[in-house]
C-alpha cells in the first residue's frame, strides 16, 4: 500500500497558489489511517516517550490513534481560547503576521518525554511554537513526526535541535 495514493492535492486552497494536501481520503480508509500509524511509530527511536502532543486540528487526528498505539496519553496543543484553566501560550511568525499556540499548564510534567505530532510540515513555525511550549512546561522533545513533509519550504531547519521524522516527502 502507498500512503500518498490517499493523500489528495487541492489547488488554491485555502488560498490561490497553494496546493494543499488534504488527508481526508487517507482518514476514509481503515487500512491506509492503521498503515500510517504503524510507520509513523516505526520511525520512532528507541526511548521512552511519555506522552503525544498534537497540533491543532488535524495534528489530532493522527496524534491521538498514535498516542493509544504507544500506549501514552495524548496532550492537545490549541489555537488560543479553546482550552479551559492555566495555560501557557507561545506567538510565532506567520508569513504575514503572527500567531499564538497554547498548552494547559499542568498537562506536561517536569521530566515529560514528549512526542510532538502534526500531519504536515511546512515552514516549521508551528512545531516550533509547540515544541517551545512543551519546554516552558519542563517536557523534553524526544521527537517531532509529521505524515508528510514539504521539503521545498525547509522547515526542518527551524527544528533542527530535535530528532524528526516525517513518512512522506514533497
Ligand atoms: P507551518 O507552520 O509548518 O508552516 O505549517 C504547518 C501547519 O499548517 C500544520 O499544522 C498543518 O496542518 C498546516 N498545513 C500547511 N500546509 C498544509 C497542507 O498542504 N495540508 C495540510 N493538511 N495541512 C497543511
Amino acid at each position: 500500500m502507498n500512503l500518498t495514493d490517499y493523500i489528495k492535492d487541492i489547488p488554491d486552497f485555502p488560498k490561490a497558489g497553494i496546493v494543499f494536501k488534504d488527508i481526508s481520503p487517507l482518514l476514509a480508509n481503515a487500512a491506509a489511517t492503521d498503515k500510517a500509524i504503524e510507520l509513523l511509530a516505526m520511525g520512532l527511536h528507541n526511548f521512552q516517550a511519555t506522552k503525544v502532543v498534537g497540533i491543532e486540528s488535524r495534528g489530532f487526528l493522527l496524534g491521538i490513534l498514535l498516542a493509544q498505539h504507544l500506549k501514552l496519553g495524548f496532550v492537545p496543543v490549541r489555537k488560543p481560547g479553546k482550552l479551559p484553566g492555566e495555560i501557557i501560550s507561545q506567538n510565532y511568525q506567520l508569513e504575514y503576521g503572527e500567531d499564538a499556540l497554547e498548552i494547559q499548564a499542568n498537562s506536561i510534567q517536569p521530566g515529560d518525554l514528549v512526542i510532538i505530532h502534526d500531519d504536515v510540515l511546512a515552514t516549521g513555525g508551528t512545531a516550533e511554537a509547540a515544541c517551545k511550549l512543551v519546554e516552558k512546561c519542563g517536557g523534553v522533545v524526544v521527537q517531532c513526526n509529521f505524515l508528510m513533509e514539504l521539503d521545498f519550504l525547509e522547515g526542518r531547519t527551524k527544528i533542527e535541535k530535535y530528532q524528526l521524522h516525517s513518512l512522506i516527502h514533497y
